[in-house]
């Protein structure tokens, strides 16, 4: 059956009719566009559109023009946008912003959105996954049972209902789905469990960023894992992760799995998936030898513990007026070069006062102090704290002689030896500095970020450090929710056990963000086939020749009876308009049925992704985009 009803005079009347909320600026500026000349499908068949849920494959599409569909397109960049996703979701009618953080989906956006959750559904699906829908509202005392409530600080809005009751709207749905599971889950026998759903998620993010990379509201496929024992968890979690290899890829999406740290979500194993680009806001540490990759936070080298020669002089203490960073110590004369200096940071971990020592020349990992230190509260000192302490103000601070408090040194500065190093008196620093004599109560941990060029922990090979920008995320929790909100079965041997638990994210709109990133030029998006808003438009170059029009009408009848979603540009502009907004909005394929191809009977053909254009007879078009969808 098509839904392709040829009403030239009624068309004309619905065209004009619509044109006033149809299309960009550039369709209200013209006048009905297609007239007579093109038959268009029934009014209203736009919004019959149905996104993303069939596609492909689908013989029932209806016809969509593009005089009558909201593109608007914008001719220049929009300011304050500097990712390409941004900038060109913008220009190219996806989305518009409400507010920090906030961004609505306009028509051709939503359909990519629904393509990618398509995607995710099917791989979620092949998994064993079971789709839920949870409230994004949720009550304060689940989260008051799991204890976040209280741990987690502004990133989460409050709110209260008209009895005052508090409420959250939620950042992520352990603690709803743990509940499901405690109220439904009595047996070992009905274990293992993958529940998932499709949701908005609220945070409000200190630095909502680049469009929907970063949102406050943003739309999420989270799932939750449930097995009797850490056997199960590690076959679900290894299952997640082969389904988000599958689901990036079918998103054009080259993702890399790389060791992360739990954070505040707790558990023992976490990997992000990182899609390697200039946007991103996480530093990857990769090895191109032995494929190991990590995030910075969590990130190692090979340890470089100091080979210095044993400086046998006794520490000399010298001053530094107005010196108060590494850098200022390197240019005073009688300073010392970074690698000579040892930086002294001060921070409250657990709630008392610690000393964290680095070359002068590395950067602290907070990480690896909350790891090394077994306490992930930790904070910088503030600088009365550190007066009250020591006696000095940072830059003037250092652990010789510092009996009272934790010190801890970075690897690198074991066996260290002829150091600079402040004195714990405002402008005055101290040379001459042998770690291990100096320092004799410092215990030693690997403190640092890992730069560009160390030498990998396993092979030895230089380490890469490059931006990426965390597209899913996978944890095993443990028993960290099921012990807290009492979510347990009953065992083989009929003893309670609580359920082990992993939790799964991936971001369904920095999918289509990171898309754009990597598939985008200088004139617009370059979808991939398989998330594009639509397969093929096309582009009569004159509205008001009726040989084009008639092949443009055969070839949209065609292409969508056999599933092919198609875009006809009817709107009465020149050809370099239809062709510049074809480009900027990404569609995979144009076809343009010109008057030089339509003589050979044949239509010319433009690929998005490599610029190729050919002839190809128009009795063979169908076969040829059918082969190139695949
Ligand atoms: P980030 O470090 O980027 O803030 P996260 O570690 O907080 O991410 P998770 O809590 O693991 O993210 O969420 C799972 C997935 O949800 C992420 O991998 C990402 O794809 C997506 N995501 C997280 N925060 C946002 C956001 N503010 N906007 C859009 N997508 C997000
Ligand atoms: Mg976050």
């Amino acid at each position: 059956m098509r839904r392709y009803t040829p009403i030239p005079e009624r068309n004309a009347q619905w065209n004009a009719a619509n044109q006033p909320r149809g299309g960009g600026a550039e369709n209200k500026r013209k006048g009905v566009g297609l007239a007579s000349k093109l038959a268009v499908r029934e009014p209203g068949a736009n919004v019959g559109v149905s996104h993303g849920a069939e596609g492909a494959g689908s013989p029932t599409l209806p016809c969509v023009r593009w005089s009558s569909f909201h593109i608007p397109t914008l001719r220049g960049d929009p300011a304050d946008a500097e990712a390409a996703s941004h900038r060109l979701l913008l220009r190219a009618g996806y989305i518009r912003q409400l507010g920090a953080g906030l961004y609505s989906y306009l028509p051709l956006g939503q359909r990519v959105i629904h393509k990618i959750c398509r995607v995710v559904r099917e791989e979620m699906e092949r998994i064993g996954g079971q789709e839920f829908y949870l409230p994004a509202l949720h009550p304060a005392e689940l989260w008051r049972e799991s204890g976040r409530w209280d741990a987690i600080g502004a990133e989460m809005f409050r709110l209260h209902d008209r009895k005052n009751g508090d409420y959250c709207l939620g950042m992520t749905h352990e603690e709803v789905f743990t509940d499901l599971a405690r109220d439904g889950l009595r047996s070992y026998k009905q274990l293992p469990q993958i529940w998932y759903q499709i949701q908005s998620k609220f945070r409000d993010e200190p630095r909502p960023k680049a469009g929907v990379l970063r949102g406050r509201q943003f739309t999420m496929k989270d799932s939750y894992s449930f097995d009797l024992d850490a056997a199960g968890l590690d076959k679900a979690f290894d299952l997640h992760a082969e389904a988000y290899t599958r689901v990036f890829s079918r998103c054009g999406i080259d993702s890399v799995p790389v060791q992360a740290s739990s954070g505040a979500m707790g558990g023992s194993e976490s990997v992000e998936f990182m899609a390697m680009s200039e946007a991103g806001e996480d530093w990857v540490v990769t090895c191109s030898g032995c494929g190991y990759a990590a995030n910075l936070e969590k990130a190692r080298s090979a340890p470089l513990a100091a080979q210095d020669a044993r400086d046998a002089a006794a520490i000399e203490k010298f001053p530094t007026p107005g010196v108060r960073t590494i850098e200022g110590l390197v240019g005073f004369p009688g300073g010392a070069p970074a690698a000579r200096q040892i930086k002294t940071l001060v921070y409250v971990v657990g709630g008392q006062l610690q000393l964290f020592l680095l070359r002068g020349d590395d950067a602290l990992n907070e990480v690896k102090v909350a790891e090394a230190t077994g306490s992930p509260d930790l904070r910088s000192a503030h600088p009365e704290e550190i007066h009250a302490a020591l006696g000095a103000l940072p830059g003037s601070l250092g652990a010789v002689g510092v009996a009272s408090l934790p010190v801890w040194a970075d690897l690198r500065l074991q066996g260290a030896s002829g150091m600079t190093t402040g004195a714990n008196h405002d402008d005055f620093h101290l040379r001459h500095v042998d770690v291990a004599r100096d320092i004799p109560a410092a215990r030693f941990a690997d403190l640092r970020a890992v730069r560009e060029g160390e030498p990998c922990a396993t092979c030895e090979k230089a380490l890469d450090v490059r931006k990426g920008i965390e597209v899913g995320h996978i944890f095993k929790l443990g028993l960290r929710y099921s012990e807290k909100l009492g979510a347990n079965v009953l065992g083989p041997e009929g003893k309670e056990l609580p359920l082990v638990m992993g939790s799964y994210g991936i971001g369904i709109d920095r999918i289509l963000a990171v898309a754009v990133e990597a598939h985008h030029d200088a004139n617009g998006i370059i979808w991939p086939v398989s998330i594009a808003p639509y397969h093929v438009v096309i582009a009569p170059l004159r509205m008001n020749d009726a040989a084009q029009c008639e092949a443009a009408e055969r070839l949209e009848r065609e292409l969508t009876a056999v599933g092919i979603e198609v875009l006809l540009d009817d709107r009465d502009e020149r050809a370099g308009v239809k062709f510049k907004d074809a480009d900027l909005i990404g569609i995979p394929f144009r076809l343009v049925p010109g008057p030089r191809a339509l003589a050979n009977g044949a239509v010319e053909l433009f690929e998005r992704a490599t610029s190729a254009t050919s002839e190809v007879p128009l009795d063979q078009v169908v076969a040829l985009l059918r082969e190139k969808l695949k």
